[in-house]
């Protein structure tokens, strides 16, 4: 069966994508799921991988593996270029010159927890505040709540609008002399909204506070440049941006990472080490306890090389035109609930929604039995969900591959629910 797209669905208004030619290089598009062709709109949790990712994976096991940094012999030298060169690809895509900023982790929860323990340990005290806000992930919530409970410094949010953006004018109240930290998401996952984190980093910046980003969902849809942006810190995941699982990093300026201690000690991250004491490496190794995650880093930088050959720009654009269009079309359905900016310009690709007595669980479920892959939950933003007064909600997530007709798939899953729960 041919599950290709039709070319006139491949050119979507405002999308400059060839989209038939990008879901040919993503094999598991081709699939059937329950009797249907697959429609995966699960791509704010994770996104599907191309086939030049899954090749430079299985190239580096067939041919280059070994460990980094450790051995003089040919194949070492040739992974630890490898992972030294993908940590460069990593600079360039942050728009920094600066390999020694970028740590790998294992994902942005790992690359803010980094941060939490290690310059929070270090400079958050009894009193002192980190900046917040409700649209937070968990993982950008729950490491402060760590720090807070071991310092003793206290949590304060940004309120979050009715329309599903950040109250900004609640900052002259929030910021002052005791905010050491604002940490935001450059794009939520829950809604999709995009937050103006430039301004937000100057703000922060003026109060004498630093900015970290979260930037899960950021990077994935959006050209990323930390100076642009004014961030100190900013971590994100390679699994979000067509990448391996396992895989990520954390970006941050060279005095902020020089001047903090280590994050777990081990192999590779030590100078020297005596009995009772050790010195550290230089920069990035400092944070980078333990045998990497080579395929991972190797895995990451082709994502990179196959986003920019796509044109990371075209695909923001894509996904907005997919969001304009399903925004169109399910504002006409009865009894429907939905969540963020009605501009679809404010945001990526992310529709999150309720229908009428229809449980963000069951709409996932009748979707799935009609091939149909979208999210429902709290998207780990329970306080979002507590803000909107609802335990849920489903969440449809767009990227470089989907197309109208799938949104149209989307549609008609929809109105199957809808005629269950009249
Ligand atoms: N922050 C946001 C906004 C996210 O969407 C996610 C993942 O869904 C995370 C943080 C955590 O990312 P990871 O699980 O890859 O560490």
């Amino acid at each position: 069966m041919d599950l290709s797209v039709s070319s006139d669905l491949a050119s979507i208004p405002g999308s400059s994508l060839d989209v038939e030619r990008i879901r040919a290089d993503f094999p598991i598009l081709g699939q059937e799921v329950n009797g249907h062709p697959l429609v995966y709109l699960d791509n704010a949790a994770t996104t599907q991988k191309p086939q030049a990712v899954l090749d430079a994976i299985q190239d580096y096991y067939r041919t280059g593996n070994a460990n980094v940094h450790r051995g003089i012999h040919e194949l070492s030298r040739r992974a630890t270029d490898a992972f030294e060169g993908a940590r460069g690809r990593v600079a360039r895509f942050l728009g920094t010159q600066d390999p020694s900023e970028v740590v790998w982790t294992r994902g942005t929860t790992e690359g803010i927890n980094l941060v939490a323990s290690t310059w929070g340990d270090a400079h958050v005290g009894r009193g002192d505040e980190i900046l917040l806000s409700e649209m937070e992930h968990h993982s950008n919530i729950v490491p402060w709540q760590l720090l807070a409970a071991r310092t003793g410094a206290r949590l304060r949010y940004i309120p979050v609008t009715d329309e599903g953006t950040l109250a900004l004018e609640a900052l002259d109240d929030l910021l002052s002399e005791r905010t050491r930290l604002v940490a935001i998401g450059h794009v939520s996952n829950a809604l999709g909204t995009i937050h103006p984190v430039a301004e937000i980093a100057e703000r922060a910046h003026e109060a004498g506070a630093l900015l970290l980003v979260d930037g899960a969902q950021g990077a994935a849809h959006h050209p990323v440049d930390v100076g642009v942006l004014g961030a100190d810190f900013y971590a994100f995941s390679g699994h979000k941006l067509c990448g391996p699982t396992g895989i990520g990093a954390l970006w941050g300026r060279r005095e902020l990472l020089e001047a903090m201690p280590p994050y777990q000690g081990g192999g590779e991250m030590i100078s020297v080490v005596e009995r009772d004491s050790s010195s550290w490496a230089d920069l990035p190794h400092k944070f980078e306890a333990g045998t990497p995650n080579i395929a991972g880093a190797i895995g990451l930088a082709a994502a990179l090389d196959y986003l920019e050959g796509v044109g990371t720009d075209a695909v923001l654009v894509h996904e907005q035109s997919l969001v304009a269009y399903a925004l169109d079309r399910m504002e006409e359905i009865p009894g429907i609930r939905l969540f963020g900016p009605r501009d679809p310009e404010k945001r990526a690709g992310v529709v999150s929604f309720l229908m009428g007595d229809a449980h963000a669980h069951d709409i996932s479920t009748i979707l799935d039995t009609e091939g149909v892959a979208i999210r429902a939950g709290h998207h780990c933003a329970q306080l979002l969900m507590r803000r909107y007064g609802v335990a849920a909600t489903a969440r449809a997530s767009f990227y470089l591959y989907n197309t109208r007709e799938e949104v149209d798939r989307l549609l008609a899953g929809l109105e199957t629910v809808r005629k269950i729960f009249a």
